[in-house]
C-alpha cells in the first residue's frame, strides 16, 4: 500500500515538474519575443530629500507590457531571465533605454534627473557590461556622472574578486555605484570597504518595521554612520509612513524612497508627479 503511494506520489511530482519545465520554456520563450517586440518598459520612481523635493535621481525599474494581460513586475520573470541569460539582452536593454530617456527628458527640457538601473548578478559577472554602459553614455550624450547601477549587497560579494573587479571598472568609467537592499546580505565590513561604492540602499524591511520601538531603529542608525565612515550616501527604501520618513531623516539618511513620496511611474508621467523644486546638483 505505501509503495502504491509512494508511486503514485512519485508521478504526481514528476507531472508537476513537467508542468513547471514546460512553463519555464514557455516564458522564456515569450521573454526572447517580447525583446523582439519591444514589450519591455521602464518605469521610474524617485529618490527625494523630504516630501517637497529636491529631487536626487529617479530609479528605473523594469515592466513587461505583455499583450492582453498588463504589465507584469519583474520577479515574474526576472528568475527566468537570469537563468536563461536572457537577462543579458534585457539589461542592455534597460541601460541604452534609461539613456535614451534621460535625454529625452533633457531635450524636452524637464529636469536633469540622474537614472539609477539596477544590475543582477549574471549581468555583473557578464564581460559586456562596461562596454554596455559606456555605448549607451556616447549614444545619448550623457554624461558618466549622471548614470548609477544598483547592485544588490548579495550581487556584490557573489565572487566577490571578480565583482570588484568589474564594480572597479565601472567606477573608473565616472558611473556611480549604489549598494541596494543593504543589511540582507553578508557582507564583511573588509570588503565592504573595498566597494569603489557611492551610494547605500538599507533595504525596506528595516524601514518597514521602524517606528514599530523594536531593535531597527538601532540597526537603522548603525548602517547610517557605517555608510557614512564610508564616505557613501544614504537612501533608505520603501518608506510609506510619515513617521518613518521624519525618523529617517531624522537618524541622518540623506534622500528617501518609497511609496509615501513618489510610486513608479511612466516616463510620461513623471515630470507631473515630482515637487516643483529645481534638482538637486549632482
Ligand atoms: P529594488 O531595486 O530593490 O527596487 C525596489 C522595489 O520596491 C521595486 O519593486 C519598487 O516598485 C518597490 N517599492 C518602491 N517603493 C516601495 C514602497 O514604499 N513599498 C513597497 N512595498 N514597495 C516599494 P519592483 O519594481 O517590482 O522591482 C523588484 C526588484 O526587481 C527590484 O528591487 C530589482 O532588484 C529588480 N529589478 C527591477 N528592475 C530591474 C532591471 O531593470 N534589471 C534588473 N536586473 N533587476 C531589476
Ligand atoms: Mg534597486
Ligand atoms: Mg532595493
Ligand atoms: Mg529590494
Amino acid at each position: 500500500h505505501a509503495k502504491e503511494q509512494g508511486r503514485s506520489g512519485f508521478r504526481f511530482f514528476e507531472m508537476a515538474m513537467n508542468a513547471n519545465v514546460h512553463q519555464q520554456l514557455k516564458l522564456q520563450q515569450d521573454l526572447r519575443r517580447a525583446l523582439d517586440r519591444n514589450e519591455f518598459t521602464l518605469h521610474y520612481q524617485p529618490k527625494l530629500v523630504s516630501p517637497n523635493g529636491p529631487v536626487v535621481g529617479v530609479e528605473a525599474l523594469l515592466r513587461w507590457n505583455k499583450p492582453g494581460e498588463g504589465l507584469v513586475p519583474p520577479d515574474q520573470f526576472l528568475p527566468v531571465a537570469e537563468r536563461t541569460g536572457l537577462i543579458i539582452p534585457i539589461g542592455n536593454w534597460v541601460i541604452d533605454e534609461a539613456c535614451r530617456q534621460m535625454r529625452e527628458w533633457r531635450d524636452a527640457g524637464h529636469g536633469v534627473w540622474a537614472v539609477s538601473v539596477n544590475v543582477s548578478t549574471a549581468q555583473l559577472n557578464h564581460m559586456g557590461l562596461v562596454d554596455t554602459l559606456r555605448d549607451a553614455l556616447v549614444r545619448h550624450a550623457i554624461e558618466p556622472g549622471h548614470l548609477t547601477v544598483e547592485v544588490t549587497e548579495s550581487t556584490a560579494m557573489r565572487d566577490a574578486e571578480t565583482s570588484l573587479a568589474i564594480l572597479n571598472q565601472v567606477a573608473a568609467l565616472g558611473v556611480g555605484i549604489s549598494i541596494d537592499d543593504f543589511g540582507t546580505g553578508y557582507s564583511s565590513l573588509l570588503y565592504l570597504k573595498q566597494l569603489p561604492a557611492d551610494e547605500l540602499k538599507i533595504d525596506r524591511g528595516f524601514v518597514t518595521e521602524l517606528a514599530r520601538g523594536n531593535d531597527d531603529e538601532a540597526i537603522v542608525s548603525a548602517i547610517i554612520a557605517l555608510g557614512k565612515t564610508l564616505g557613501m550616501k544614504i537612501v533608505a527604501e520603501g518608506v510609506e509612513t510619515v513617521e518613518q520618513q521624519q525618523l529617517l531623516t531624522r537618524l541622518g539618511c540623506n534622500a528617501l524612497q518609497g511609496f509615501l513620496l513618489g510610486s513608479p511611474v511612466s516616463a510620461a508621467e513623471l515630470p507631473a508627479t515630482l515637487p516643483a523644486t529645481l534638482p538637486a546638483s549632482a
